[in-house]
Parts: structure tokens; sequence; C-alpha cells
């Protein structure tokens, strides 16, 4: 949200006159002389709404009151800056044991909306930020749904394994097109206010000042007509529900196969069975959401949810650091300048050329634009992005960024000058992706504060960033670098410099089984899909593709030499293709050849992918319990959302760690030693699976 949203509606009605609210435990009311009555949510917990049993209950209670009273309008909005509501509280679908009750809870819980789509005078959500899950589901059983420039609307249950569960499955087909409403469910996508608008979800966008004259307006129309279009009575019949549910069954399987996925499939099942009689959807609903709750795939993402939370309070706090300065704006130090901009940091870039300058600029334009950023605000983050090719910034600034080319001497020359120069308080972090911290530090005159950034490409997609100490890195450097990650809405996962950290350390010994694979004869589409049958978002040779050969092997290279095991062998063609220029993605030719960023790849089926998927993924379950063994991570729960959260890791089977406790050690291990003596040392059992619990 930008700064003036924030800034009206901290000056808005929501605030002033708090003292005339009446109070509703979670919502308070306030009675306008128009007979408009306001309710504002605003929850205990700082900083955003979530949709409890007892926000339920209070909604309830004031809904009595408000029945008594005969208002022209009710209008329900939030009374917190950060939006409307984000959803149902997590923490209550956790350690679900009996689906009886979460189905009578469920029951009760849509009895309440029920009861708010019954009021006779017309009702509207107004919704700022964000309306996700149960708050959007709360927006949908009002009569009207204003939205403010900038917020958005979305079903994420899906992340989580489950569809929703509080009557969005016929509330958003009754509202808006049926494939649209189905689409946002399945995929989870937000809506922003414009498509939200185009779709019919919000019968009005505007901004902040104009709310009321908005409501007014909405108010005047009185209840609307909720008869039955021409387009649902289409919806209505069977076999056009059949041949619809189909098609949206095979395009839900290539991303989300029912085995793994079970949520989008059932959401498919409950339309098809039921779509356009409400009572049969709402039955359905309640009693598939009960039953998804169970499932290993929902109890595993949940695992994820929390898994991020824990990294998102790790970067909670004002760090204060307000201005950065990027050395190198090739890829990443491009990738990294734009972020931190957009993310409203003061950005100075410099580079030993100027041309790599100017696409920097160029490309932070494009992100904005893909990030959902206005114009203003798109010409606001650029203004804060400030070419600065005499380094004019270093001096100045709290933080400073090196993204120079992966060369030891170099990043060691430019760390000295930077040193020299820099504020004494400043914070100097490295992005190198392999060199050891030890190795620069001695170029740096404060190594307290001094620590590596290692930002994953694409910075404004992959949420990860691994804060990397070394022995001297002082404690309140790993917080400020963490918290600083989290105003730019990034993860930090603090590793400890070890070869290849934590995340290149567990993904490089998959990724080079699999060009060995490709290299016994294997065709690469066949192994990426045996990953990806696993669960992988892409293939190991895609990735690599779209990392970058030259990237890739470099890592690998620089890995070798410093582990106790033998990596795969890295096969002549890999270098040949390098030395040819063939470097994936970016030069059009890799592994696969990529046109409209996408590969050539052919889709092998029939095959049991059971043998090769061994050899890619139990790699990296073993260099995951060596990383613990080595305590280049804290502990298994940062391992596992480094993983998932960096490289997509099959995110329902909960992370590495928890995959491998999920098999048991033993069978692991037994695994690994019938690989190793068939493929040799590579596959050898890390001493951690001792006592591995
Ligand atoms: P790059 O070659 O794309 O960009 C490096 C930039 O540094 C170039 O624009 C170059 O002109 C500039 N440069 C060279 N010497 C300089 C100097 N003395 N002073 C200032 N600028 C100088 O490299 P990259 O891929 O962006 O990698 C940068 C760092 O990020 C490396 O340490 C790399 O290991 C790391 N990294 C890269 C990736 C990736 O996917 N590319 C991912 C994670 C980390």
């Amino acid at each position: 949200m930008t700064q003036p949203v924030l800034d009206a509606i901290g000056k808005s009605p929501l605030e002033l006159g708090r003292g005339a609210d009446q109070p509703f435990g979670t919502w308070r009311l306030r009675r306008e002389a128009d007979k408009v009555v306001w309710a504002l949510l605003d929850c205990p917990e700082p900083g955003t709404n979530t949709i409890s049993r007892r926000v339920l209950e209070d909604l309830s209670a004031l809904l009595e009151e408000v029945r008594t009273t005969a208002p022209s309008a009710l209008v329900l909005r939030s009374a917190k800056p950060g939006g409307f509501a984000a959803g149902a509280d997590i923490q209550q679908f956790t350690a679900v044991d009996d689906p009886a009750r979460v189905q009578r809870e469920l029951q009760e819980a849509h009895a309440v909306l029920d009861s708010l789509e019954s009021l006779t005078c017309p009702t509207i959500a107004v919704v700022h930020g964000y309306a996700l899950g149960a708050g959007f589901e709360i927006a949908l059983a009002c009569d009207y749904r204003v939205a403010i420039e900038g917020s958005h609307f979305a079903f994420p249950e899906v992340r989580l394994g489950l569809h929703p569960g509080l009557g969005g499955t016929f509330r958003l087909p009754e509202c808006i097109d049926t494939t649209e409403a189905m689409t946002m469910m399945l995929t989870g996508r937000p809506a922003y206010a414009d498509k939200a608008r185009r779709l019919g979800i919000a019968d009005v966008v505007t901004l902040e000042r104009h709310v009321e004259a908005a409501v007014r307006d909405l108010a005047g129309r009185g209840k609307p007509d909720r008869g039955t279009s021409l387009r649902d009575k289409v919806w209505d019949l069977g076999p056009t529900r059949r041949m619809a549910a189909m098609r949206l069954r095979s395009r839900t399987s290539e991303k989300a196969p029912a085995v793994h996925y079970p949520a989008p499939h059932a959401l498919i099942d409950l339309w098809e069975a039921h779509g356009g009689d409400r009572d049969a959807m709402r039955k359905g609903e309640i009693e598939s959401f009960a039953r998804l709750l169970t499932t290993d795939t929902a109890k595993n993402l949940l695992r994820v949810f929390f898994l991020r939370e824990k990294l998102r309070k790790q970067a909670q706090g004002d760090p204060a650091r307000r201005h950065v300065h990027v050395v190198g704006a090739g890829t990443m130090g491009a990738e990294i300048a734009g972020w931190c901009a957009i993310k409203g940091h003061t950005v100075t870039l410099s580079d030993i050329a100027l041309d790599p300058i100017g696409k920097a600029v160029q490309s932070a334009a494009t992100v904005a634009r893909a990030s959902h950023l206005g114009s203003l605000e798109t010409r606001e983050a650029l203004d804060r992005l400030i070419p600065d090719p005499r380094e004019h910034g270093v001096p100045v600034a709290d933080l400073i960024i090196e993204a120079a080319p992966e060369k030891p001497d170099l990043k060691r020359e430019i760390l000295q000058s930077l040193s020299r120069r820099c504020r004494p308080d400043a914070i100097i972090a490295t992005n190198t992706s392999s060199l050891p911290l030890e190795s620069l530090s001695d170029s740096v005159t404060e190594p307290a504060r001094f620590a590596g950034l290692h930002f994953f490409n694409p910075v404004s997609k992959l949420e990860l960033v691994e804060v990397v100490a070394h022995d001297a890195t002082h404690a309140d450097t790993l917080r400020a670098l963490s918290q600083f990650l989290g105003t730019l809405d990034r993860l930090p996962a603090v590793v400890q410099s070890a070869p290849g950290f934590l995340v290149n350390r567990i993904l490089t010994p998959y990724l080079l089984e699999a060009v060995l694979l490709c290299s016994e004869g294997n065709d690469a589409g066949r192994v990426d899909s045996a990953a990806e049958a696993f669960g992988m978002p892409m293939g190991p040779l895609e990735l690599a593709d779209r990392i970058g050969l030259d990237i890739c092997l470099h890592v690998a290279d620089s890995l070798r030499d410093h582990l106790d095991k033998p990596l795969p062998e890295t096969p002549p063609w890999l270098a040949e293709r390098v030395a040819q220029g063939d470097l994936g993605r970016k030069t059009g030719r890799g592994v696969y050849r990529w046109e409209d960023d996408e590969p050539d790849k052919t889709r092998p089926v029939g095959d049991d992918p059971r043998a090769m998927q061994d050899r890619l993924i139990l790699p990296m379950l073993d260099a995951a319990v060596e990383c613990l063994r080595k305590r280049v991570v804290e502990d298994a729960d940062t391992l596992d959302a480094a993983m998932i959260f960096a490289t997509g890791f099959a995110p329902f089977r909960g992370g590495p760690i928890h995959y491998a406790r999920t098999l048991g050690g033993e069978t692991v291990v037994s695994r690994l030693e019938a690989l190793s003596r068939e493929h040799g040392a590579c596959f050898a059992p890390d001493e951690g699976w001792h006592g591995f619990t």
C-alpha cells in the first residue's frame, strides 16, 4: 500500500472519535447521522485482522444489535492500516483430529455469514489492502464491495492444501463468471482492484478520500436483485458443468496432480456435482474442507505456512537503515538495487561500466510494473534508484551490498576500498554465492559488521535470502540484516559460512546427478519429469538452464574441492556447452532450446520414475543431514524453509528433513547404501544419519 493511502487511513474516520464507538469485542460499531452504521474490525493482535471463531461470534452479536435499529446501511471495514483481513486464523486448523467437530464449527460460522446476508438494509464491505480467504468470504456475503485503489482479493487456501470453507465456493461463482471464479479458487491468484471491478467482485474502485461518497451512493441503491442470470442458468445444466470440469481437471493436473494436491480436485468435484445448488454446495464444501484438513498435504502445507511465519518473525523490527549502496549493476546487483528501491529504500548503484547501470534502471521499471505498482509508485521507486558511477553513496550509506563478479581478488580489492570510505557504523555485505566469507573478511576493517547476503535470482520472485555469518560476524549485524530483509518482504535464513552455504550445498548434488543421468543416455525431459513427479515445481535440468549452466558449473567446481564427500562427476559436455556460450535460458540454448521463456521439452509418460527419483532426491536429503550435523544452519525448520522458499522443494512434502523423517532415517540410509554400491561414493550416507530422528 502506498504511503498516501496509509496516511489517509491514519487520519480517516476509523481512528477519529474512537471514544464514541460501541465496542463489540473484536469489532466496534459507529452510528453516523445518516443512519449508516459502520462496523470496524480491529482484532487485538497488531498489524492484521484474522478471522477467528471469536471474530465471527462478535460479528453475530453485532448483527443482532444492528437488526434492532433498522439502519440505512451497514458498512464493514477494517481499522487496521494494512488491510481488510488476512484470512482465517490458521492456528485453529492445526492438529485437527476430529473432522466432525470442524464440520460443526463451520456450520456455525456459515450461519453468521447467512445472517449478514439476510439483513434487510444494504450491506457494504470497504476493502483496503487485502481481503483474503475468510476475509474475502465476509466481503462476498455483503451486497456491495468498495475496493480502495491498490487493494486485492484472493482465495489462497489451495496453497494450504484446502479450498474456501466459509461459503466462497458458491458465493464467488454467484458473484462473477464461474470460470473466473473457479480459476481464482484453483490457483489462489489475486484479483487487484481494477481486475476485481472488471470481474464484478468490486462494485466501485475508489480512493480513500472518496469512500464516504461511494458508501452513500451504494446505500441509496438499496438491496440488489439476486435473481439468477441466463449465464448462471447455463452453468446449472449438468452436461455443461461436466465438460467444463473435465477441462479444469486436466489444466489443474498439469500444475497440481491430484495425488499430491487433492484440494483443487476436490473443489472441481464439488462444483461438478453441485454447482448452482447453494444448499448442496454448502454441505459439500463443509464436508470436503473438514476432510482435506486431515490430509498429509494440508498438514505439510500448514507447516510450510508456519515456517514462513517463523522466518518472518526473525525479520521483524525497524532496522532504521534506509540508504543502500549496491556495487556492481550486473544480473544480481541490478535486481537487488531495483527491489530495494521498490520497497522504499534510497539506493545508489555503482559499476565500473555505465551501460549496466542504465539497464538496471530499465529492469527496475519492468519489475515495478510486474509487482502491480501504479504509475506514481513506479516513478517514486525509480526516483529512489540513483545511478552513482562515482560512488558518492558509499560514505553515506547505512548498508553496502557488493555484487561484483565472483573473483576473489577483485572482491577483496573492492571490499578494502569500500571499507576505507564507508561510514564507521555501516554494514558491508557481499552477495558471493561460493566464496568462503573467511577468505574475504580480512579485507574489511570491521569484520564484525561484515556478512554475506546471498540473494537468489530473480530477487523479485525468490523469497529466501541467506544471511551468511563468518566467525567474527556480530549478532547485531545478523539481526540488522534479517530486519533489512523484512523491509524487502524477503525471508532471512541465517547460515554459517561453509562450502556452498546451505542451499547450493544441498542443491548441487541434485543438479549434477541430473546432468549425469543425461550423460548415461536418459532423455532430459524424462529426468525432469521424474523430479516433477516427485513434486518439484520444475525439473533439475530446466532449473539448471534457468540458473545458467555457467553459474551451475562454477558453483559445482568451487564446491568440489571443499567437501568431505565426492560430488557426482561433471560430464565434459557441460563444460563444452558453457565454452560454446550455450548457457541456458539467457542465451536461448543450454540443456534445452528456449523460445518465449519455455524449454523445448518432451514429457515422456508411462515410465516408473522411482529409481531416478532416488538418485536425484536422496543425495539432497543426505546433504541436508550433513548441513545439520555441521551446524551450517541452526535447526531443521530453517533448513526445510530455506529449501522450499529458495528452490521450491516439493512444499507438500514439508522440506527435505521433514520428508526424510517421514521416510524414516533407516530407510533412507539403506537406499543410499544400495545406490552407493551401484554408483559410487557420492551416495555414501553421511555420519549425521546416526541417531537421526
Ligand atoms: P555479473 O557479471 O552479471 O555482474 C557483475 C557486475 O559487476 C558487472 O556489471 C560488472 O561491470 C561489474 N563490475 C566488475 N568489476 C567491478 C568493479 N571493480 N566495481 C564495480 N563493478 C564492477 O555478475 P552477477 O551474476 O550479477 O554476480 C554478482 C555476484 O552475485 C557474484 O558474487 C555471484 O556469485 C553472485 N550471485 C549470482 C547469482 C546469479 O544467478 N547470477 C545468484 C546469486 C549470487
